[in-house]
């Protein structure tokens, strides 16, 4: 039978290659990362060398040319290590260069991919602000068209990647703005890069619970010109670009579920038969059974439903909302109840670093909020289930 996990030769060379990579380079630092609350620049870049960071792009372009399950792979197999370096991944990967891949037209592909794919530059994408999150369209960033261009003024908050440090913007972003009052059809989506006049760091936002090896900021927009050319799409047409992104970014926020889950059951199982208590290892008792069990199940069916959707999923089209926003549904909430059924198991071992399943746990919670909260997943899947009365 074919491997729902490893559907071809190369998806399961591409695993190998990463959980090789995740474990011998970036599992010797991930810890460190997150108690400094550090952007790993340096490691990050060596995913462009591995052809990590254009996974999906077009080999013209210096990107791999690779299908959604591969970037599933990608995704589980770092975020088992280092959720929160696995975090400005997805941004940059998935969140600048698949979105501008999809969305851009070749002059802007050949213009700003082979840099985004080597690791030579760090994008991210804008939507999230202070005052508008979930209301994607209550945003408040304006774009007024001016000559030979737009000037782009307001500010994007949680912006993964908008810093690369303290003081450092990231290179460059796709921007949402809103180009007119006329609803879905009043938003654009306009490309904006480092050293454009106006455009700054607002702060990196620190102390954040977890996530901490990737970095999050505020930026700011004053009357930033961007030029016609950095236009992507038509103008009015953002809405349709944001759909056809927002099914990958949270299909690969589920294969980060994945990741962790593994992790935690991997590190509960090897403690359960290593640890004694009344003179029995752990494992024997029912109570422990149940954790190391209920995790087991959970996270092969949330593997089984992700790759599921991973293979029918199609870059360069939207139109499956209920199971992309689904599996991120699903998987997030399984993975933070996994790390917290490992962190149980392990006692006070749990609660301390040396096991990383509190480390995991704090990452786990992150994918409850970003890329749509669980909330906005169960309104969305609630309408659309509407127009499917009869399930197949
Ligand atoms: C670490 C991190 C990284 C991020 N990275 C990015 C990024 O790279 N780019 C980006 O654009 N954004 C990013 N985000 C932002 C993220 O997508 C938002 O935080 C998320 O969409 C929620 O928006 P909000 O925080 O404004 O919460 P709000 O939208 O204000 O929601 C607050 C609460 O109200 C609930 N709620 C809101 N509306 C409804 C409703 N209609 N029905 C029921 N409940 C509702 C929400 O579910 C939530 O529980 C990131 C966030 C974090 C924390």
């Amino acid at each position: 039978m074919a491997d729902l996990f490893n559907p071809t030769e190369e998806h399961l060379a591409l695993r190998a290659m990463v959980r090789e990579f995740a474990e011998h380079d970036v599992e010797p630092q991930a810890c460190r990362s997150d108690r400094e609350e550090r952007f790993n620049v340096e490691l990050f870049r060596k995913l462009g060398e591995l052809g990590l960071l254009g996974i999906t792009v077009d080999e013209r372009f210096g990107g791999s040319g690779m299908d959604a399950v591969a970037a599933v792979i990608a995704h589980e197999e770092l975020s088992a290590v280092d959720p929160g370096l696995t975090l400005s991944y997805l941004a940059h990967a998935m969140l600048f260069v698949n979105n501008l891949a999809q969305n851009g037209n070749d002059e802007q592909r050949a213009r700003l991919l082979p840099a985004a794919c080597s690791g030579a530059a760090i994008g991210g994408m804008c939507m999230s602000e202070p005052g508008a999150g979930t209301d994607v369209l209550g945003m408040g960033t304006t774009a007024r068209r001016v000559d030979g261009g737009y000037r782009i003024t307001g500010a994007k908050m949680w912006i993964t990647n908008g810093a690369i440090n303290d003081t450092d913007l990231g290179d460059v972003f796709l921007v949402y703005a809103k180009t007119g009052d006329d609803g879905a059809r009043g938003l654009s989506l306009f490309l904006v890069e480092k050293g454009m006049e106006g455009f700054r760091l607002g702060q990196k936002i620190k102390d954040k619970l977890g996530m901490r090896a990737s970095t999050t900021a505020e930026l700011v927009f004053e009357e930033v010109l961007v030029p016609e050319r950095n236009l992507v799409g038509q103008e009015g047409s953002a809405v349709r670009s944001m759909m056809r992104n927002l099914e990958l970014e949270r299909l690969t926020l589920a294969a980060m579920s994945l990741g962790i889950a593994r992790r935690c059951i991997e590190v509960m199982n090897r403690y359960a038969s290593e640890r004694h208590s009344f003179g029995k290892p752990l494992r024997a008792f029912g109570q422990i059974q149940r954790h190391i069990a209920e995790s087991y199940a959970e996270w092969m069916a949330g593997r089984a439903y992700v790759y599921q959707v991973a293979g029918a999923l199609r870059l360069d089209s939207y139109g499956n909302r209920i199971d992309s926003d689904g599996v991120k549904l699903y998987c997030s909430t399984m993975a933070k109840n996994v790390a917290d059924r490992a962190i149980q198991v392990l006692g006070g071992y749990g609660y301390v670093g040396e096991y990383n399943v509190e480390r995991l746990w704090r990452d786990a919670k992150l994918l409850e909020i970003g890329g749509g909260t669980n909330e906005a997943h169960q309104k969305n899947m609630t309408r659309d289930l509407a127009g499917v009365p009869i399930l197949r």
